[in-house]
């Protein structure tokens, strides 16, 4: 395995992991809120729980989902040849749904054959407020496409949990791919082109891109599908904003709270380009805002963790995060992508 290739997979998802954790005490609190109970600089330091880990949220635990689902996927491309990958990756949010408790009509035969590894991991069942569009959309037993909308949300429940897209796949494969994932659960441009932007910024990086390129590259990309205008005149004030101010609370409003998904991805954007050598800082910016902290502490860890690999983020964090071994058991996996092998095939069973 490539070194320094697993250094960034598993700098992706540690990432995602810590700013999730990171943000998920103050995630319905507001600015104000924070600093009177974190101080003056708002929350600065991971929450340990009486077990002393860091807790991570539904934008991690569907992640990891989305990783089961892809690896599922290569699986069955490798000893089939043929896959419909948005499928498969569906199955994997079901069983997600059923981590959560929440039933899915006709689900029932996917959960009644709960094999594969990720969801027998018994941490993944906590309840940490999921995003009430992922859990209607995926009970309700349709999947949502990009061409049949299965609702009209452009809520952010996409965009946190497509980092690995971009970790498998080159710039518009990912971009596509993770539209397509989104759009399972949520319907509006801003709910799956947001998601995408998200996989193609991570794909770039991969490829060896700087972080303003990748970003450029990806804008690019967005600006070819139709609806884009809303995210892209939201993601290009970022980048703006970023290049005119220095960091700030009050250029961070202007992107909104993060709940929807373009406001998400820009938050998020505008933290990495103003601190790209900075992990803690960068994360710290994402986090504390009057909106969505975890989501977009997620998503700026995720990208930044693929810029810096593990060793740019505070050990004191990511050693302390919540399935700290499965999350990275996960990311090596995704670097290998298929192996032929009984271990293989337990884990990751092709449907
Ligand atoms: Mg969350």
């Amino acid at each position: 395995m490539d070194r320094k290739r697993k250094e960034f997979f598993r700098g992706c998802l540690l990432g995602g992991a810590v700013g999730d954790a990171l943000g998920w005490p103050v995630e319905f609190m507001r600015l104000a809120e924070i600093k009177k109970r974190y101080g003056e600089r708002g929350i600065e330091n991971l929450v340990l729980n009486a077990d002393g880990k860091a807790e991570i949220t539904d934008d991690t635990q569907l992640t990891l989902f989305t990783a089961e689902g892809l690896l599922r996927a290569s699986t069955r491309r490798n000893l089939r040849g043929n896959c419909h990958l948005p499928t498969v990756v569906y199955h994997a949010y079901l069983r997600w749904l059923h981590t959560q408790g929440v039933k899915c009509k006709g689900g029932e035969e996917i959960v009644k054959n709960l094999d594969g590894w990720v969801s027998k991991i018994k941490a993944l069942y906590a309840r940490r407020a999921p995003g009430s569009t992922c859990l209607s959309a995926l009970s309700n037993g349709r999947m949502g496409t990009i061409e049949k909308h299965i609702n009209n949300s452009k809520g952010c429940g996409g965009v946190i949990r497509v980092a690995p897209v971009g970790l498998m796949f080159t710039k518009k494969d990912a971009f596509k791919i993770g539209c397509e994932l989104a759009a399972i659960t949520h319907g509006h441009p801003g709910g799956y082109l947001s998601a995408g932007l998200h996989a193609c910024i991570i794909s770039c990086l991969i490829e060896g891109m700087e972080l303003e390129d990748a970003v450029s590259a990806a804008i690019q990309e967005l600006a070819a599908y139709p609806g884009s205008e809303e995210c892209l005149g939201l993601i290009n004030k970022a980048v703006e904003l970023a290049q005119d101010n220095d960091p700030s609370e009050d250029a961070l409003k202007q992107l909104g709270e993060g709940w929807v998904g373009e406001e998400a991805i820009a938050i998020a954007v505008y933290c990495l380009l103003v601190y790209k050598n900075d992990f803690k800082k960068a994360v710290c910016l994402a986090v504390n805002h009057d909106g969505d902290s975890d989501s977009t502490g997620a998503i700026t860890g995720n990208i930044l963790g693929v810029c810096l690999g593990v060793e740019g983020i505070p050990p004191v964090w990511w050693e302390h995060v919540e399935l700290r071994d499965e999350i990275i058991a996960v990311a090596d996996d995704l670097q290998i992508g298929f192996e032929e092998s009984e271990r293989w095939l337990k884990k990751y069973p092709g449907w």
